[in-house]
């Protein structure tokens, strides 16, 4: 599990996160939910450490991730992770298979020899067949985040964290990557963490939404919940999302 506990960032003496403590379960589906520059990837970048947390506590299976002090111990406390960057950040000079297996040698001792096994395998998962040796620009934006899906999964992760998963994709995409996030938690068993400003995404998928706001969490809550709270902004920001999907 994930014990995140008086997290504080600060940027430009602005407390983006302000003494943030949330509990994710394992198998769960955590979205963090909440408006544009909320803090949403500042808070899944602090928990592999990508930035530097001012203060607090981010403890994974038991072991304080900000209290890591060398590279080595934060790579390995980042190996149980897969992550889903929010640019989809594929490599355009490497074709499928290579984009899907690049961090194995980063996060694995599996032999070369594997790799192209191993992609294929996790292509099927994301439900893409026969384009391990495409390139990355013959690819659709759909396409492309299903193969940024299968890298994030490449090395069997405990954790998954996913930044803005359906942004930039049509309706008919958005759809396939929602039953993916659902299928990746079922069937591998994967916890999930989901940052988010689609409304339907976070109340379709999840176990639990956080709602993000002014750095801090001002609801927790299950999105039965949610859908009903009495929190003025996390009404407002259900209707008004409701409103511009119409
Ligand atoms: P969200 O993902 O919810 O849209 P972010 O976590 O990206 O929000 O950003 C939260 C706030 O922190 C924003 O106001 C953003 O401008 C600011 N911010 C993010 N990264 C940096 C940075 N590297 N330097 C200064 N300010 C930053
Ligand atoms: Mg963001």
């Amino acid at each position: 599990m994930i014990e995140v506990k008086n997290l504080t960032k600060i940027y430009d003496s602005k407390k983006v996160l302000n003494d943030i403590s949330v509990d994710i379960e394992n198998g769960e589906i955590f979205t963090i939910m909440g408006p544009s520059g909320t803090g949403k990837s500042t808070f899944i970048k602090s928990v592999i450490r990508l930035i530097e947390p001012e203060s607090g506590s981010i403890i994974v299976d038991g072991k304080d991730i900000l209290k890591a002090k060398s590279e080595f111990e934060i790579q390995n406390v980042r190996k149980n992770f897969g992550y889903l960057f929010q640019e989809g950040a594929l490599f355009d000079s490497l074709n499928v298979w290579e984009n899907v297996t690049f961090g194995l040698k980063y996060l694995t001792d599996i032999p070369k020899e594997k790799y192209i096994r191993i992609a294929k395998d996790k292509l099927k998962l994301v439900g893409l067949e026969n384009i391990e040796y495409k390139k990355i620009n013959e690819l659709s934006g759909g396409m492309k985040k299903r193969v940024a899906l299968a890298r994030a999964i490449a090395h069997n992760p405990k954790y998954i964290l996913y930044d803005e998963p359906t942004t930039g994709l049509d309706p008919i995409s958005s759809d396939i990557i929602i039953n993916l996030i659902k299928e990746m938690a079922e069937k591998l068993k994967i916890t999930s963490i989901v940052v988010t400003h689609d409304v339907k995404l976070a109340l379709t998928i999840s176990t639990r939404i956080g709602m993000l706001f002014n750095g801090k969490f001002i609801e927790v809550n299950t999105p039965e919940k949610i859908k009903e709270s009495s929190i003025k902004e996390v009404k407002d920001f259900i209707e008004t999302s409701f409103i511009e999907s119409k």
